[in-house]
């Protein structure tokens, strides 16, 4: 006879897979859109587009796993242009 613990369950919180993001650089909403992103295990190179100003930006990265990955880079890459 062994004492059985009560396990608490604890739902993991949900993790928000966001399909859209803003463009902070032409202050759109939603307009950012990962239309390689379906390819990127393969080819390893994210690209991010933004419908409303045209801008496209690439990275080959090996550490992403989420598209919200690809947009922090993203924003990364900006500031670090902005400071240089
Ligand atoms: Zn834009």
């Amino acid at each position: 006879m062994g004492k059985r613990r009560a396990a608490k369950q604890r739902p993991a919180p949900a993790k928000r897979e966001r399909e859209k993001y803003d463009c902070v650089v032409c202050q759109g909403r939603d307009c950012i859109e990962f239309p390689q992103f379906a390819k990127y295990k393969t080819t390893r190179v994210g690209l991010l587009v933004c419908r409303v100003c045209g801008l496209q930006w690439h990275a080959s990265l090996c550490h992403l796993e989420d598209k919200c990955d690809l947009y922090a880079a993203w924003i990364d890459a900006l500031e670090e242009a902005k400071g240089a």
